[in-house]
């Protein structure tokens, strides 16, 4: 007797099914599916014992005619597509003609469908994949599918689900996907006789948010909109202080369609680096809109997981997207430097004093700064700016002595340092702060506060000369140090505010973004001896292919015999630290294909150096000190969260307090 026997088509049918039907929110998610590509645009789920008992999906959709019924029905019958070119540009959610087979093999289905051109409708039951009844009957435009006893006729699957209350869950969580992927669409979820999710249905995003996630969550949202090669971004992400615990926030639509993409979350979380805290994740509602033919839909049943023809470029537009709404809603302030009181503004700039001049900090989208009357600083100490001078609004925003002082610093800097040609009109922190520095202080000034504070406090912060730095907006009140509680949060005054920050991690991030904006960190140190380090093979590859690149970033690697690299020299920033690691980390960011590998690579290497320098909670510290400290950080957004993404500080108002003392209401 032959040992290999085909399979009964009941049998074959049920493990057909059981690739497409895992539990109710698969059949939640299959008849949902059905309803959006029908052009319904409100759609009702209701469930009872988490689905596992009863479910029915009714929507106002197009309808199916008693012919096409039955076909339905059948595996590999859809409407959807014809030929093996559509599968190419699917725009559907549906495209397997799987579905309604699936879900009939499993449990008892009864459908009541009419379309608008018919005067009757169908009544039409099947139950494990055989058909009960197919009748005519009155019903009202559009389908309504009630699913019930899943897994009836399969124990084992049956065995396998958990309580109704976690099934339930998961339809619920179904339906919120459907609900965020299409918000023209009003969604109405019921569960044991309760509504528990309604959506506006008015084509708004943020609407659909506030329906899902409440309105909390959706006032933690910061608007994303970008393109990138072809790629449309659009939707909300999370600010960063308002991350989650988990990744369940991560929401991806690609042309509508709820995915998983691990290209998407890396990118996503790539960009919230160094500004959330570690163990919390960002959140989001993007809506990724590319050509139907880069995206492969076809390669998991569910079609919950695709595949993108180009997964770097979607990786670098995720992260542009999401940094550029990040920046563009953390915009630092306007600042202007003004003359140093130590100093005349001609020893300085050039100039003579009372040509009202002033510097801007660069921001490449703002308006023009009226020069005005420079007030005193009042300053004991304040450090150098963060960014580099942007020089080339003068031009363009007529300001002919803004250029004027901004040239002259720049021919200074120029005349003292023979370096490499920096980008046109562009002066960096760098060469002015070194400009400021070699100008010798004057006879007077010995002694003076100034230089006490250099000497003496702060020792932990990089020393620099220190042009002063005062806010655009006229008299600003400074803020003013307190004291200190439990000798780690500093508690100062500003205005009508009360300011609480963290002195640690104040100090690791002021620290983290110096070292960042040093860049001879990255000029490179010859090893006396080579070390041979052992790569994955296409670690190997990537290394192998981009040496020149490498060399820009420090590292003297020569590919050895596969896979072993021979790392010669490496960036002064890694001292005497052992490489294989960060080289390791090199290649996998080539491999990732992102632009700029740099700043990622190096930003764990400058997290471990800040937090070793900086000063640490319950270091003693001296009220100057930490006078020094707070207004290091006070006015620069960049600080406003250490490199682990814990804040800096926090600010309470006069008014609140006052609130919990009663004296106002
Ligand atoms: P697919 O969605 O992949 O085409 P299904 O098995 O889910 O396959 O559905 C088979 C066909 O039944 C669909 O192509 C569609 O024509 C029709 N259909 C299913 N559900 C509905 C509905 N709610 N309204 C109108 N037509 C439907
Ligand atoms: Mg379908």
């Amino acid at each position: 007797m032959s040992e290999i026997k085909l399979l009964s088509k009941e049998v074959s049918e049920l493990i057909a099914a059981g690739e497409v039907i895992d539990r109710p929110a698969s059949v939640a998610k299959e008849l949902l599916e059905n309803a959006v590509d029908a052009g319904a645009n409100v759609i009702t789920i209701e469930i009872k014992n988490g689905g596992r008992t009863y479910m029915r999906v009714t929507d106002n959709g197009k309808g199916i005619s008693m012919q096409d019924l039955p076909t339905a029905f059948l595996r590999h019958a859809t409407s959807k597509i014809a030929d093996k070119n559509d599968l190419e540009k699917i725009l559907t959610l549906g495209f397997r003609g799987e579905a309604l087979a699936s879900v009939c093999a499993v449990s008892r289905v009864s459908v009541l469908t009419k379309r608008v051109s018919d005067d009757y409708g169908t009544h039409y039951e099947i139950e494990g994949g055989e058909e009960k009844v197919c009748e005519q009957s009155g019903c009202p435009d559009g389908t309504t599918f009630v699913i019930k006893d899943i897994f009836y006729n399969v124990p084992a699957r049956l065995k396998f689900l958990r309580k109704d209350s976690t099934e339930g869950n998961y339809v619920a969580e179904m339906v919120t996907k459907l609900a965020l992927s299409h918000p023209e669409i009003s969604f109405k979820f019921i569960r044991d006789n309760k509504v528990e999710l309604l959506s506006a249905g008015d084509g708004k995003v943020y609407s659909a948010i506030y329906s899902v996630f409440g309105r909390e969550f959706a006032a933690s949202l910061i608007p994303v909109n970008y393109e990138w090669k072809g790629i449309h971004i659009t939707g909300y992400t999370v600010k960063p202080l308002e991350s989650k615990p988990n990744r369940k926030f991560q929401n991806f639509f690609v042309n509508h369609r709820f995915i998983k993409s691990v290209a998407c979350s890396c990118a996503l979380e790539d960009a919230y680096r160094n500004q959330i805290m570690v163990g919390k994740f960002p959140a989001c509602v993007l809506y990724i809109d590319i050509a139907p033919d880069t995206v492969d839909v076809n390669v998991h049943p569910t079609k919950i997981q695709v595949r993108f023809s180009n997964e770097g470029l979607m990786h670098e537009a995720v992260y542009f997207a999401i940094k550029d709404s990040l920046l563009k809603n953390d915009k630092p302030r306007e600042m202007v430097l003004e003359t140093r009181r130590n100093f005349t503004q001609q020893q300085l700039y050039g100039v003579q004093p009372d040509s009202g001049v002033q510097m801007k900090f660069a921001c490449a989208d703002e308006k023009p700064v009226q020069p005005k009357p420079q007030p005193q600083p009042t300053a004991a100490y304040v450090p150098p700016p963060q960014e580099s001078f942007d020089t080339t609004p003068a031009a363009e925003k007529a300001q002919p002595t803004v250029k004027s002082v901004v040239e002259s610093v720049s021919n200074a800097v120029a005349q003292k340092e023979p370096e490499p040609a920096k980008p046109q009109n562009r002066v960096t922190v760098e060469q002015f702060n070194k400009f400021v520095s070699e100008i010798p202080l004057p006879e007077e000034d010995n002694g003076g506060s100034f230089k006490y504070i250099q000497k003496q406090s702060f020792e932990k912060v990089p020393q620099q000369a220190a042009p002063v730095i005062v806010e655009e907006q006229e008299q600003k009140p400074k803020p003013v140090v307190i004291g200190e509680l439990f000798r780690t949060f500093v508690v100062a005054q500003c205005g009508d505010d009360m300011i609480l920050m963290d002195k640690h991690a104040a100090h690791e991030r002021y620290i983290f973004e110096k070292i960042k904006d040093e860049k001879n960190t990255l000029d490179p140190q010859m090893l006396l001896e080579p070390v041979m380090v052992v790569l994955a093979y296409d670690e190997y590859d990537a290394l192998a292919q981009n040496v020149d690149k490498i060399r820009t970033l420090g590292f003297e690697i020569e590919p050895d015999v596969a896979p072993t690299v021979a790392v010669k020299g490496v960036p002064i920033i890694l001292g005497d630290q052992n490489p294989t690691e960060v080289v390791s980390e090199l290649a996998r960011n080539f491999i990732a294909n992102k632009l700029d590998p740099q700043v990622e690579i190096f930003d764990d290497l400058y997290h471990s150096l800040a937090c070793k320098a900086a000063i640490k909670a319950h270091d003693k510290s001296s009220l100057v000190e930490l006078q020094a400290l707070l207004e290091a950080v006070y006015d620069n957004d960049a600080i406003r969260y250490c490199p682990h993404g814990r804040p800096v500080l926090i600010k309470l108002s006069k008014r609140d307090i006052e609130k919990q003392f009663k004296r106002i209401v």
